[in-house]
């Protein structure tokens, strides 16, 4: 099988993780504070706080905001589920938002933006840099705070990353573009936002073990409830390791999706989610084709072996939104409608050349057969 994403280990990785390993200290040590500054580096950021998921840095992003119980949150419809759950844990409400039909990105136009909300969430849908100067307008407009979802895009400082979105949020998960295993990040230009965070991760507790221990002091004080969303040592070691390798990897990527574009022009299969920017390169996270008969598709192409996937399901289209929201068809009419077409190829680093050949000429073959 070619799976759609695939994690890179080598052996500098696996160095890493075993010194932490034999160390003194396998969570809340030294490694995470070194993690969270080579992060905060990277992407051009004041303060980097490591979690245990992206989810979890969704739920701490929207605690940081103090989103409440009621609240109204902007999510696009196209995004993994956890974009929209993470309102649905402080109490609020997704208020889910229709996507461009070729670029597949939150539409800052559609009308969720005339209601009365309380922050925004968008999403760099498949490693495209969402609209974020008619977003980051909207919300200086509502005085509401701005909250991307970066799971798809890490964006180099030197890469285009703009400094306009209040808080971002990664994930390390294995098929993202780096792994810790599992694992988040949360950045932010806020210092009061990154103080939240920071208790939020340790239950709520002021002082986390290492600030008690040089205070010498065994007391410490929870005003507000938080969670357990630590991530552990040898997890940001492995983060460390494989951020030094994240540049070629884009590369790679990028040179693959290229590849792909020339193999599909002037065919039925046509690509989408493609806006490339001078200045917010496509990071390709995913490459998403659109396509006739796109279910059938999916079955022979995987009996062939090829990992292909979709993203997403138009998250109001959920059985729990739709009963506990009353979300439902031609709420979000592009994204429904898109959502029947795509279907996302393999695409990671590791992929060779030839593997991309198979890929789209057995795509091509089997669409030659639609219809007979
Ligand atoms: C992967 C992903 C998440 C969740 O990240 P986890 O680390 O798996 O919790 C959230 N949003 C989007 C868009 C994702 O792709």
């Amino acid at each position: 099988m070619i799976p759609y994403g695939r994690q890179h280990i080598d052996d500098d990785d696996i160095a890493a993780v075993v010194d932490v390993l034999q160390s003194d200290y396998l969570t809340t040590g030294p490694k995470v504070a070194e993690f969270e500054q080579a992060f905060a580096e990277y992407v051009g950021a004041k303060h980097a706080i490591a979690v245990s998921s992206g989810t979890a840095a969704l739920h701490t992003a929207m605690y940081a905001i103090d989103i409440d119980s009621g609240d109204r949150v902007i999510v696009p419809t196209l995004t993994f589920l956890a974009t929209a759950n993470c309102v649905v844990y402080m109490g609020g409400q997704p208020m889910f938002c229709d996507v461009n039909p070729h670029t597949l990105l939150i539409d800052p136009d559609a009308a969720v933006f005339s209601l009365n909300i309380n922050a925004i969430i968008a999403v760099d849908y498949a490693g495209q840099r969402c609209p974020i100067g008619q977003l980051a307008m909207r919300a200086r407009e509502l005085n509401i705070p701005l909250v991307i979802d970066s799971a798809h895009s890490i964006r180099s400082a030197k890469n285009g990353r703009s400094k306009i979105a209040d808080i971002e949020t990664y994930s390390f998960h294995p098929l993202k573009h780096i792994t810790t295993g599992e694992g988040g990040m949360l950045v932010t230009e806020n210092d009061d936002y990154a103080e939240r965070a920071r208790r939020f991760r340790n239950h709520g507790i002021n002082l986390d073990h290492r600030q008690r221990q040089k205070q010498v002091t065994w007391r410490y004080a929870m005003n507000e409830v938080g969670y357990n969303y630590r991530m552990t040592d040898f997890q940001a070691a492995l983060g460390i390791s494989q951020l030094r390798k994240l540049d070629g990897w884009i590369a790679r990527r990028r040179e693959i999706a290229q590849q792909y574009n020339s193999l599909f022009a002037n065919t039925p299969v046509k690509p989408v989610a493609q806006q490339d920017l001078p200045d917010a390169p496509h990071l390709y996270h995913l490459y998403v084709v659109s396509i006739p008969e796109r279910d059938r598709l999916f079955r022979e192409l995987r009996v062939d072996g090829i990992g292909v996937n979709v993203h997403y399901l138009p998250v109001h289209l959920q059985p729990f939104y739709q009963s506990e929201f009353g979300t439902g068809s031609d709420m979000c009419p592009n994204a429904e409608r898109m959502a029947k077409r795509i279907l996302t190829l393999p695409l990671h680093p590791g992929l060779t050349d030839k593997q991309v050949e198979l890929v789209a000429s057995r795509l091509l073959w089997r669409l030659s057969k639609c219809g007979k």
